[in-house]
């Protein structure tokens, strides 16, 4: 199924990466926003990006060597746009890493930052817990509840 995802990443102190074409760039420590889309094939897509060890492909496979996903946001959708909007909006409220995953589109960015510090403590068991809870499956968790929602 197609989607729409934000990763929340953590980069833990400044550092300069090699981001392929894009060449070195310097990331500083703090919290990143990274939007992207996966055309048939969301839970794929996601376990890739937790995957450490894998081919670079993506700009942000280079950053993720050298940071850690603190959590996703997904939503199943196969409207194409609403990758871009969602960028466009964090673009209004955070700092952006030009050109960084947008080759695509015409975005200035799909990578968006706040300098930040977070407490060890506060990171430790947050977000990355088992397999199992990690699995996006928008199904299993809305299991147990009634559909409220009429087709249409
Ligand atoms: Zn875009």
């Amino acid at each position: 199924m197609d989607g729409v995802y934000v990763l929340l990443i953590w980069v833990k102190r400044k550092r300069r990466i090699r981001i392929g074409k894009l060449g070195p760039l310097v990331f500083m420590r703090g919290l990143y926003f990274y939007v992207g889309r996966a055309l048939d094939g969301l839970e794929a897509r996601i376990e890739r990006h937790l995957r450490k060890s894998k081919k670079h492909f993506w700009h942000i496979d280079y950053l993720l060597e050298y940071s850690e996903i603190l959590g996703i946001i997904y939503v199943w959708t196969s409207h194409g746009k609403s990758e871009c909007k969602i960028a466009y909006n964090l673009g209004k409220r955070f700092k952006l890493i030009e050109n960084f995953g947008s080759s695509d589109c015409k975005c200035k960015s799909h990578l968006f930052f706040k300098p930040m510090q977070i407490k060890k403590h506060l990171c430790k068991g947050a977000p990355v817990a088992t397999n199992r809870e990690r699995r996006p499956n928008g199904v299993r968790e809305r299991r147990g509840r009634e559909t409220v929602s009429a087709p249409g």
